[in-house]
């Protein structure tokens, strides 16, 4: 499948990895917008949030079992923020559900003011 971040999973495509274990892998983002900026995918294909059924929401459960010790070997220690674009609209630019773990710094909430 010419997906990205089953490359990366696979092996085929080199990422810094924070943490892996049979179901979740996680690295860093290769374009940090923050100290923190670490990417957490499940192992198995799914396009986006949009994708989530009851048949594959055992992985993304997983991922949020994971994500406080995630985030504390990727060294947030003050906390940290999830983020998941979804689709055109929310800025997905890779079709393979992912969640962004930002942190490393007081992140700002106004990002989308005017
Ligand atoms: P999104 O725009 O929400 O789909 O997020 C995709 C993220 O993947 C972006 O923050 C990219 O910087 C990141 N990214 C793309 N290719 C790689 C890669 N080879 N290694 C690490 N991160 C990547
Ligand atoms: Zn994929």
């Amino acid at each position: 499948m010419d997906c990205i971040f089953c490359k990366i999973i696979a092996g085929e495509i080199p990422s810094a990895k924070v943490y892996e274990d049979d179901d979740i892998l996680a690295f860093k983002d290769i374009n940090p917008i923050a100290p923190v900026h670490v990417i957490v995918i499940p192992k198995t294909h799914i396009a986006s949030m949009d994708e989530i059924r009851p048949e594959n929401s055992a992985a993304v459960a997983k991922i949020f079992e994971k994500i406080p010790e995630i985030a504390r070997l990727a060294g947030c220690e003050n906390g940290y923020r999830v983020v998941s674009n979804c689709g055109a609209d929310g800025g997905q630019t890779v079709p393979h559900l992912h969640f962004h773990l930002l942190g490393g710094m007081a992140l700002p909430w106004d990002v989308f003011a005017k």
